[in-house]
C-alpha cells in the first residue's frame, strides 16, 4: 500500500515568524552541557559500557569549547564487533519477514518523533557535538533526517511495486524483492546526523540488518538516534551499535563471509582502502557473494562564474557554499573561477562580507535574520584544524598564493578556523584540486574571453566528480558548461550554490572518485540493498 502524501519536512528558520521554542532548546542543549553522558555499545538491544570489563572509552568534547566533555563513548572490543555480527546475523530472519508496512511504520515514526517530541535534543546533540548553528542542525538533524526516512518509504514502495510482464496466458511472474543475504555495514561521518540515519535506515527499511560504526565525534548525537528508532519500535538487533577503532572493527567486519555491503560517507582515501580491501575479499573467496559497494566520498567542488553572471548573488551564493558548517560539507564549494573583468567587484565584496565573520561557539549564540553572529562555528576537532592551519601556512609561503582574506585560527579554547579566501595565479595548483574539508576556498581569476577553455581546465584539474555550478545569464555559456562539465559534478546547479541537496528534489552523489555515483534521497540507493528473485509459475 502507497504511503500517504510525502512532502519535505518544514524547517524552522528562525526568522521574522520565529517558530523555533528557544526556551526548549536551551533546556536541552544545558542538559547535554557538561554532562559527560556515557554512550554505550548496543548489541543486540544490550547496551554495554566503556566500564564493564577492560574497555576503553573515547572523549567526545564540544569543539567549540574543548574543555567540555559532551560524551564517553564506549569503544568495541573485538569480541563486541563479533557480538554485533552475530546479532545482525540473528535478528534477520524475523526482520525481513515482517511485512514491509511494519517496517515501514518504524521509520515513519522514528521521522515523526524527531520533529516533535526529540527535535530540541536531536537539535542540542547535533550542535554541541558536531559544531553546528541551529539552522545548520535544524536543517540536518530534523529536516534532511525526518526526510530520508519517509521518502524511503515513498520510494521503496514504488520498488516493491515493480513487476515483470506476464509473458503469456497462464504464466505468473514475480519479482520478490528480497534482502541481502548477509548483514549491511553502515559507516558513517561526522558532519551529518542525516547521512548517518540513512546510511543506516536505507538498508534497515529494505530489511536487512546492519553493524553501524558511527564517527567517534558524531556519537552523541547518532546513539540518540538509535534510541529514537527503538521507541520508533526497531527490533533488537537491526541495527547494531559499535563505535571504535575504524580499523579494527572494520577489519573484523570485513573478514566475515556474511558482509553483505558497504554503506559508506567519509573520506576518499578510507574509501579506496576498504574498496581494495573487499575486493581482495571477493579473490580470496572470503565472502558468500559479491558484496555491495556504495559510497559517497570528497569533492573538490567548483563555482565557474561567467561574465554575464548576477554578481551579488554569486557572490552570496558563493559565501554560502564555501562556509556554512565551515565548509566541512562534502559538497561545500572550494574553489571558484572567476572572470577578471568582475574579480576585483566580486572578491571586494566577498571579502567585505567575510570581514564581520568571525567563527563563535554556535551551540552558545543564535542566528537572527540576517545578523552573521553564530554564521560559523569550529571544525570538528584537533587533527582537522592542525591540517587547516598547516595549508594556511603553506599558502602564505607559496608565490603562487595570495590570501585574499581570512588566515588566522586559534584552538586555545575551541577548534576556530577564519573564513579563508585565497586566490592562486595557477589554475592547476594543487589548491585548486585538493580537499581541504573545511573554511578554505581557492579562486582563479580567468581572462574573459577563456570561459570555453577554464571549463575544459576545471573538467581536467582533479579527479573529483561530485558538485558544481555555473552563474551565468548567457543561455549559450550554460550550455557550454553544462556539456563540458558532464562528468565534473554529480549534482550540477545552475545559478544556485552547489550545497544544500534536498531530499527527494536533488538526488545526492558523485561519480568519478567522489563515489560509486548511488543517489542518496532518491530510490536507486533503496536497490543496492536489494537482492532480487524472479519467480514464474504456470497455472
Ligand atoms: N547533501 C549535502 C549537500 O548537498 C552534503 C552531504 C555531504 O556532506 O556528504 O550539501
Amino acid at each position: 500500500k502507497p504511503p500517504k502524501q510525502i512532502t519535505n519536512e518544514p524547517v524552522k528558520n528562525f526568522s521574522s515568524k520565529d517558530t523555533m521554542d528557544w526556551d526548549l532548546l536551551r533546556a536541552s542543549v544545558s542538559k547535554f552541557n557538561n554532562a559527560s553522558l556515557d554512550v554505550p555499545l548496543v548489541i543486540n538491544g544490550k547496551r554495554v559500557f566503556y566500564n564493564e570489563g577492560n574497555r576503553t572509552s573515547f572523549q567526545q568534547v564540544n569543539p567549540a569549547k574543548h574543555s567540555q566533555v559532551l560524551a564517553n563513548v564506549t569503544q568495541a572490543s573485538e569480541q563486541d564487533v563479533a557480538a554485533a555480527i552475530q546479532a545482525s546475523k540473528d535478528a534477520k530472519s524475523k526482520w525481513y519477514k515482517m511485512p514491509f508496512y511494519d517496517r515501514a511504520a518504524v521509520f515513519l515514526k522514528a521521522a515523526d518523533l524527531i520533529s516533535t517530541k526529540y527535535r530540541y535534543d536531536m537539535l542540542a546533540a547535533t550542535m554541541l557535538g558536531q559544531g553546528k548553528n541551529v539552522y545548520q542542525a535544524e536543517i540536518d538533524c530534523i529536516g534532511e533526517l525526518a526526510d530520508f526516512f519517509r521518502f524511503s518509504v515513498k520510494y521503496a514502495s514504488e520498488l516493491y511495486n515493480q513487476q515483470p510482464c506476464e509473458s503469456s496466458p497462464g504464466v505468473w511472474n514475480k519479482a520478490e524483492y528480497r534482502p541481502l543475504e548477509g548483514f549491511v555495514y553502515a559507516v558513517t561521518p561526522f558532519n551529518f546526523t542525516a547521512i548517518a540515519g540513512n546510511l543506516v535506515g536505507a538498508p534497515a527499511l529494505m530489511g536487512n540488518t546492519v553493524v553501524w560504526k558511527p564517527s567517534q565525534t558524531a556519537a552523541l548525537s547518532n546513539y540518540l538516534l538509535l534510541t529514537v528508532l527503538e521507541e520508533a519500535g526497531l527490533p533488537h538487533g537491526v541495527v547494531n551499535f559499535i563505535p571504535g577503532d575504524p580499523v579494527k572493527i572494520t577489519n573484523k567486519v570485513l573478514a566475515d563471509k556474511e558482509f553483505s555491503a558497504l554503506h559508506f560517507t567519509g573520506s576518499t582515501a578510507v574509501f579506496k582502502k576498504l574498496y581494495g580491501q573487499i575486493q581482495q575479499g571477493v579473490v580470496n573467496d572470503v565472502y558468500r557473494d559479491y558484496p555491495r559497494i556504495v559510497g559517497e566520498t570528497g569533492g573538490k567542488n567548483f563555482h565557474l562564474i561567467h561574465p554575464s553572471a548576477n554578481i551579488p548573488h554569486a557572490v552570496l551564493s558563493t559565501l554560502r557554499g564555501s562556509f556554512e558548517y565551515q565548509g566541512q560539507k562534502c559538497s561545500a564549494t572550494s574553489r571558484a573561477y572567476i572572470p577578471q573583468s568582475k574579480s576585483a567587484e566580486f572578491l571586494a565584496d566577498l571579502a567585505g562580507t567575510l570581514g564581520s565573520v568571525k567563527p563563535v561557539n554556535t551551540s552558545a549564540s543564535k542566528i537572527n535574520g540576517g545578523d552573521l553572529h553564530g554564521f560559523m562555528g569550529p571544525v570538528i576537532h584537533e587533527q582537522s584544524f592542525d591540517k587547516l592551519a598547516a595549508a594556511i601556512e603553506e599558502a602564505k609561503k607559496d608565490p603562487e598564493l595570495e590570501i585574499v582574506c581570512g588566515g588566522n585560527y586559534n584552538k586555545a579554547n575551541g577548534f576556530f578556523v577564519e573564513p579563508t579566501v585565497i586566490k592562486t595565479t595557477n589554475p592547476l595548483h594543487k589548491y585548486m584540486s585538493t580537499e581541504f574539508f573545511g573554511p578554505i576556498l581557492t579562486v582563479y581569476e580567468y581572462p574573459d574571453a577563456e570561459f570555453k577553455q577554464i571549463c575544459e581546465t576545471l573538467d581536467k584539474t582533479t579527479s573529483y566528480g561530485l558538485t558544481g555550478a555555473v552563474f551565468a545569464r548567457d543561455r549559450e555559456a550554460i550550455n557550454v558548461a553544462d556539456e563540458a562539465l558532464k562528468y565534473s559534478a554529480g549534482n550540477f546547479y545552475i545559478n544556485d550554490k552547489c550545497t544544500g541537496a534536498v531530499v527527494g528534489q536533488q538526488w545526492f552523489g558523485g561519480a568519478r572518485m567522489s563515489g560509486t555515483d548511488d543517489k542518496a534521497g532518491s530510490g536507486n540507493i533503496l536497490n543496492r540493498f536489494v537482492s532480487v528473485r524472479n519467480v514464474k509459475e504456470n497455472f
